[in-house]
């Protein structure tokens, strides 16, 4: 099915993961893709293999951002679809008696105020044209919080969620849709790298999923073309949960 023909999509985070995935799945339903990753090597392989195009940027610089949309724009003329997703995991401990300072707003920076800049500076593009979808990869935890002591990880997605449904509310006559992506946990290269400095924190993750299972990244990015698309056209200002029925238990 080609429900985002010819729809220009940004993924920030392309090139790991959910970014990854969504990234093939966008293209294998028609869209044009600009994939934006810090990593290099990883970012222009996924922009290759989709046949889009690649702009290497830290979503934690407003310069980097207002770069990848203009180049976005000026490739293709025009952004439909914003895919605010580039994230990094909490750091080593991240329980409120442990995390410094600098840790806190190292993640608040590459999770938050990455979103804040993507979504400051594409919608003027998307209000412009009338119409557009953003989504804001938050976390399950946004909503539900963690028992596994992450305080600056889940702080920075409660923020993601919070800003998203206000910018939902907002632009919502203007025909641009804005939702929080919250996934439960999703087999990637973020969710290994913290369950390998803690491998107890994967079986007690897993107990709170009753489906029984982590998520592979396809079946986010599955979503995720949902809410890019016109058949989410009623749903803006959402925490779309994709759990695994955690939120439900
Ligand atoms: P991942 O580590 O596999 O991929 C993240 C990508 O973002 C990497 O390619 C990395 O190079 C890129 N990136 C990191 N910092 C960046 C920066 N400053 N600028 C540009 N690119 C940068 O992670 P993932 O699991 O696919 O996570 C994607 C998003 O989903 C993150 O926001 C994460 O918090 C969120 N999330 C993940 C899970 C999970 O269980 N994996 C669950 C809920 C939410």
């Amino acid at each position: 099915m080609q429900r985002l023909q010819d729809r220009v999509a940004v993924i920030t985070g392309a090139g790991s993961g959910i970014g990854l995935a969504t990234a093939q799945r966008f293209a294998q339903e028609g869209a044009k893709i600009v994939a934006v990753d810090l990593d290099e090597a990883a970012g222009s392989k996924v922009a290759d293999e989709v046949g889009g195009l690649f702009v290497r940027a830290d979503v934690a610089n407003e310069d980097d951002v207002v770069r990848m949309y203009q180049t976005a724009f000026d490739t293709y003329g025009s952004v439909d679809v914003a895919f605010n997703n580039a994230g990094i995991s909490p750091p080593e401990d991240d329980s409120i008696l442990e995390t410094g300072i600098e840790a806190w707003r190292r993640v608040q920076e590459v999770n938050l105020t990455s979103v804040y800049l993507c979504c400051k500076h594409v919608l003027p593009y998307m209000r412009r044209q009338g119409k557009g979808s953003i989504i804001n990869t938050a976390s399950f935890v946004a909503v539900l919080g963690s028992a596994t002591s992450q305080i600056s990880y889940t702080a920075s997605k409660g923020g993601v969620l919070a800003m998203s449904r206000e910018l939902g509310v907002q632009f919502a006559r203007e025909g641009i849709r804005v939702n929080a992506l919250c996934p439960g946990p999703v087999d990637t290269p973020l969710l290994r790298e913290l369950f390998a400095k803690d491998p107890e924190r994967a079986q007690r993750r897993l107990v709170h999923v009753p489906i029984g299972r982590f998520a592979r990244a396809e079946e986010i990015a599955a979503a995720v073309a949902f809410l890019a698309s016109d058949d989410s056209s009623f749903i803006t200002a959402s925490e779309f949960l994709v759990d695994g029925g955690i939120s439900g238990a």
